[in-house]
């Protein structure tokens, strides 16, 4: 198959952002893994559903039929999106110039159609990679990824190597290092009375969590890379009834694995102010920093050395947003963010520039040619 044209390419992915699929819509993220069953399928792929579980729909395994048991590349994407059911309203499949918009054709169907595109035209050639190339497409990683991950860390076990499909940063930069993540429901239980006439029999749970929050949310040091975010809160029944419970929730970001430990003990030792109030945090890592190893720098020369011939500069970066990548990053050589360059990821204004299109599929091509 020769090289496909931006447009091929473009026509392909909105195909795919036509089908919207909500890691919470099952039914339809099952439609988008019909979908690319299929197409490798028809390339004599060995396929193999992985069934959902928790109400998600199954993930994808895919392997190319050269390469046997012997470990090989794996590529890494996922095929549901942040946005619901609806949203190709408000943000329409529509090009505005280099700019083609459409729900999650950034994040991260464009990288996903690149990476089986990038398979397809080398296989259609029938030379085989000195390396078996495998694919997972799992269905939750906007969700933290909570029933893929044994089937990530699996398939890292017979990888070499993992290329990610997220997509591109800040101008067509690929992602070396992430943050790592931690995720945690806070509660308070205090107790109830009328406001009037019983207030000083009242223990607010809500002023207790006020007090917790302020206390956590003061861990936040750029510094050290640490931050913390309580993103939502709920609590309470009515405004004369002094609160007897409330919720928050709370989001830590690290850049190492000795201050993701540190913080967790921490807030999972935390004592109440008040004694007569309960407060509990329940939760705990959701994915282990990706620090950038002497295998991924290796790696990532590597790749540099391939863009310059394909007729680009690939730079590196660290990125804050958490990604399927690190699962595997400490064990194992990983390139992230190898996807389509563009912006707006999670946002009304979700876009791939088409420029990116080529240059990124010959990439991905290029990675799986040469890697042994
Ligand atoms: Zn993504």
């Amino acid at each position: 198959m020769e090289t496909p044209s931006p447009e091929e390419l473009l026509t392909g992915i909105q195909e795919w952002v036509k089908v919207e699929s909500p890691t919470s819509d099952a039914g339809r993220v099952e439609q988008m893994m019909d979908i690319v069953s299929e197409i490798f399928k028809g390339l004599d792929c060995k396929v193999e559903r992985i069934p959902g579980e928790d109400g998600r729909a199954s993930h994808l395994s895919v392997s190319s039929p050269w390469g046997g048991d012997e470990k090989g590349i794996l590529m890494l994407s996922h095929l549901d999106t942040v946005h619901p059911v609806g949203t190709l309203e408000d943000l329409p499949i529509r090009v505005e110039g280099d700019k083609a918009y459409g729900p999650g054709i950034y994040d991260m169907k464009g990288g996903a159609y690149l990476g089986l595109t990038a398979y397809r035209t080398l296989a259609e050639t029938g030379w085989e990679s000195d390396l078996p190339i495998r694919f997972l497409f799992v269905s939750d990683e906007e969700t933290g990824s909570t029933t893929s991950r044994k089937h990530i860390e699996a398939a890292g076990e017979s990888a070499k190597y993992v290329l990610v499909t997220e997509p591109a940063r800040d101008g067509g930069k690929i992602v070396t290092g992430r943050q790592g993540s931690a995720r945690f429901v806070m509660r308070t239980q205090g107790r109830p009375a009328h406001s009037g006439s019983r207030h000083k029999e009242g223990r607010s749970a809500i002023l207790e969590m006020a007090k917790q929050i302020e206390r956590i949310e003061s861990k936040t040091d750029y510094d050290r890379n640490f931050t913390v975010n309580v993103g939502m809160i709920q609590g309470g029944t009515t405004a004369n009834t002094i609160p007897e419970n409330c919720t928050a929730s709370l989001d830590f970001r690290f850049r190492s694995l000795d201050v993701a430990d540190e913080m967790i003990s921490w807030v999972q030792n935390l004592d109440s102010f008040n004694p007569d109030v309960t407060f509990t945090v329940d939760g705990g890592l959701t994915r282990p920093p990706f620090e950038e190893t002497q295998v991924i720098r290796d790696l990532f020369a590597h790749a540099k050395g391939l863009a310059a011939e394909i007729g680009f500069e690939l730079v590196g970066t660290f990125t804050g947003g958490g990604s399927d990548g690190n699962f595997l990053a400490a064990k194992l050589p990983v390139l992230d963010g190898l996807g389509v360059d563009g912006e707006g990821a999670h946002t009304l204004h979700e876009h791939l520039l088409i420029s990116s299109l080529v240059p990124r599929m010959r990439l991905m091509r290029r990675l799986m040619e040469t890697l042994h």
